[in-house]
């Protein structure tokens, strides 16, 4: 079964995250596995591929949203996908607490303006998803203003998908275990204590209130033209594999072609060897 099946958050239906295993690793035993490490080089081959198709077609783009609790990885996916990608064909954007020029804004402005230009490639590290989810577990705005969000977004995204932008969301799902053993990490390895905010310990005792608003966001968001997709976490590698060969499988799915050369290739075929040719009579002369 295509992972791009397996894992989507099928339209209308309704999430329940606690029944999603987040430590799942298919068929796979460890991330060290020679056949993990083939699959991961294979999938971001393609990734590659289809960049740079994509890039050269230049019609349409690609937008992939991450999301995720406080060390669930969003960091880590981003530094794997990009790993496959062309840095001019591709922009990651990342968003905090709104600015002051932001916030007075509606709240899908700054998001727009990140958006992806035909045959680019766009990673958001968090996305308009935060104005459903801090922003609601955090009551940031009267409950009257962020419930009328879900349908503005699904509205915002099928205006982006009609004008040539697909669009894939990922939500990186760890248990509350394995954000603690992370957070714990952090805390021991000093390269890692610039990656610790008062924000991620803050957030700890409202891990039930954002079940809920995540569980809202999925069941309520996912559409065929911007799906959603729960991807199991706890296990890094079972992550970027997951992530990696969703990308893969969508963008072949997309079936894009070179586009036809704009000049006669025979004729410059003919001029090349022209040239060739009076360089070697003049070299020889
Ligand atoms: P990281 O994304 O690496 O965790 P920070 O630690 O600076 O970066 O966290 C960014 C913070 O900004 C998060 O706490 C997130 O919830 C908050 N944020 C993002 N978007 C919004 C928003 N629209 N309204 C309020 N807070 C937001």
């Amino acid at each position: 079964m295509k992972y791009l099946e397996k894992f989507r958050v099928k339209p209308g239906s309704k999430v329940d995250l606690s029944k999603v295993d987040a430590g799942f690793k298919d068929k796979y035993h460890h991330g060290g596995d020679k056949k993990v490490q083939k699959e991961l080089e294979t999938h971001i081959n393609k990734m590659r591929e289809q960049q740079y198709l994509m890039y050269a077609e230049g019609g349409r783009s690609l937008l992939i949203c991450l999301q995720g609790r406080d060390a669930a990885g969003k960091d880590g996916t981003i530094n794997h996908v990009l790993s496959a990608m062309n840095p001019q064909g591709c922009t990651v954007t990342g968003f905090k607490v709104p600015s002051a020029e932001e916030a007075a804004h509606d709240f899908l402005w700054r998001y727009h303006q990140a958006m992806p230009p035909k045959g680019h490639v766009a990673i958001f590290n968090r996305s308009h998803y935060e104005d459903v989810l801090v922003v609601r577990v955090h009551n940031l705005v009267p409950k009257k203003i962020w419930s009328q969000r879900y349908q503005q977004i699904n509205d915002f995204e099928k205006m982006l998908s009609d004008n040539g932008i697909h669009i894939l969301k990922f939500y990186l799902h760890i248990d509350p275990d394995e954000q603690l053993e992370r957070f714990k990490k952090r805390i021991d390895d000093p390269a890692r204590h610039w990656k610790i905010s008062t924000g991620d310990y803050a957030e700890r005792p409202f891990w039930d209130a954002y079940s809920k608003a995540y569980e809202a966001a999925l069941s309520r968001c996912s559409t065929a033209h911007a799906p959603w997709f729960i991807i199991p976490s706890n296990h890094k590698w079972f992550r970027n594999l997951a992530v990696s060969r969703i990308i893969s499988e969508y963008m072949e799915s997309l079936r894009m072609k070179f586009p036809e050369p704009t000049v006669d290739i025979a004729e410059i075929r003919q001029k090349y060897h022209d040239i060739v040719s009076n360089e070697k009579k003049r070299a020889d002369a």
